[in-house]
């Protein structure tokens, strides 16, 4: 597939970076299956950068399909919504795959609940019109999305009413949506964009709307031919237009889009905004439509449940809330050789044992992992290659960087600009040595950041 270079003014690719076994076969071809409803959710009060939600609701109050359930003060933060109808129950506490420990809203299903065609029809059915202009205005756009407690789908899980916003002070031009999704293995957006793509379009042009730009681009790598497919019909006569990437880890990061679209830099530790460019994923968009569109909040998501390790992976629409362990049973169990289950992909997922935790707002995958995916030769010893450096997509020193991590160096981490390292993953990828080097610039990050609070 050509790339249509005429209409970027980037090159559609970015320095550096890895190209890892894609291994999207898995689950790419699987239509998205609606999840039956579950007995039961727990909604943790902080699935989003920003402050955490209180609770407004009691036990053994009665709550409806899509309430409001949470919420904060807080300019950064997202509203909290029953996934289903239930009972609410003693609040419980629960830990995350990244660690954190958190309070959250148990809900036991009771009553009629939405399932199959009419749980789908709620979510990705009705009117997604193309004709927005004239008809919403930024500020009625921005409401409903901080209403319905949307938060970046991605995996930032950033709150978008922050984002999608009309700010004369910093002014934003382009609207990148991206539908990259670079992470192997994972294959949400990929199934989005191809059977919702006119839900997308609306949303970008809400979205486009509502900031106030000039151009709005969607972008998606070009291993995802039925997707760019997709995309271009639902766009066509929008004005939107549709960018076909290289095919390349981690193009997916909004420092890189950025890059490889319109070859504007964001300065370390910045953001998009200081480029005059807001970056949103494709899912985001999607709930920006239903939201705006529909008065619908973010109650479901899709999540991608693949790898060797699981019996028959899948995409599924699946309330925010539900336990890993229903998703895998869901798709068959897994596998006598299962042997590692990452939430997210296995370049920027985190590994975690206890399947009763809830997925988030910022699930977009579960990759079960085999022995054989791990099989992999001991940690050795540094041989000063210079790999890590090479590949690091944001021009850092990452066996640096893990040394002053390993020591707790905090000035060293603050000399070597620790914070700025995306975790993308590509250095530790690339290590012949086999060091932990993104694991180890994460807990050096964490250190760092815990310094500063003191
Ligand atoms: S140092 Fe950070 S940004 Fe650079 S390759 Fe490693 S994980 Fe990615
Ligand atoms: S890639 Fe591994 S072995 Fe090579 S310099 Fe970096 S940390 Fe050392």
């Amino acid at each position: 597939m050509a790339y249509k270079l005429d209409e970027l003014v980037g090159s559609g690719t970015f320095p550096r970076g890895v190209h890892p076994p894609e291994r999207k076969d898995f689950s790419a071809g699987m239509p998205i299956e609606v999840m039956p409803s579950p007995g039961e959710v727990l909604i943790p009060l902080q699935q989003h950068i920003g402050a955490p939600c209180e609770s407004i609701v009691k036990p053994r109050q009665e709550v409806a399909y899509g309430e409001l359930i949470g919420k904060s003060e807080a300019f950064v933060s997202a509203k909290l919504h029953a996934p289903i109808a239930g009972i609410v129950q003693k609040m419980a506490v629960t830990t995350l795959p990244n660690g954190r420990h958190l309070s959250a809203i148990h809900i036991k299903a009771n009553g009629e609940q939405l399932e199959g065609k009419k749980l789908w029809q709620d979510v990705f059915g009705g009117d997604w019109p193309k004709d927005v202009d004239g008809k919403y205005d930024s500020a009625k756009v921005t409401r409903a999305i901080n209403e319905a407690g949307i938060v970046g789908l991605g995996g930032a899980a950033f709150p978008t009413h922050i984002k999608i916003v009309n700010n004369e002070k910093k002014p934003v031009d382009t609207l990148l949506v991206n539908g990259c999704e670079c992470e192997p293995y994972l294959t949400s957006d990929d199934r989005l964009m191809q059977e919702v793509p006119s839900a997308i379009v609306s949303g970008a042009l809400l979205s486009g709307l509502s900031i106030g730009v000039k151009d709005i681009i969607i972008n998606v790598e070009e291993n995802k031919p039925e997707a760019v497919a997709a995309m271009r019909g639902a766009a066509a006569g929008t004005g939107i237009k549709i960018a076909v990437l290289k095919t390349k880890y981690p193009q997916g990061s909004e420092k890189h889009m950025v890059k490889a679209v319109v070859n504007r830099t964001i300065p370390l530790g910045g953001l998009p905004s200081d480029v005059g460019v807001a970056v949103s994923n494709v899912g985001t968009m999607a709930a920006v439509a239903r939201a705006v569109l529909h008065g619908k909040p973010l109650t479901h998501r899709i999540i991608c449940v693949t790898g060797a390790g699981i019996l028959n992976p899948k995409n599924l629409l699946a309330p925010i809330g539900i336990r890993y362990k229903e998703l895998i049973d869901y798709c068959g169990g897994l596998t006598s050789d299962a042997a590692r289950v990452l939430s997210g992909g296995p370049m920027m997922g985190f590994a975690f044992t206890d399947l009763d935790m809830p997925v988030t707002k910022g699930t977009s995958g579960v990759t079960i992992l085999t022995r054989e995916d791990l099989s992999r030769e001991a940690e050795t010893v540094c041989v000063r290659c210079g790999t890590c450096v090479d590949v690091c997509p944001m021009h850092m020193v990452p066996a640096r960087l893990a040394l002053a991590a390993r020591h707790e160096n905090i000035a060293m981490m603050e000399r070597y600009n620790i914070m700025g390292c995306v975790e993308c993953g590509c250095c530790a990828y690339s290590c012949p040595a086999n060091i932990p080097l993104v694991q180890t610039i994460r807990v050096g990050k964490a250190i760092l950041a815990g310094s500063r609070k003191k």
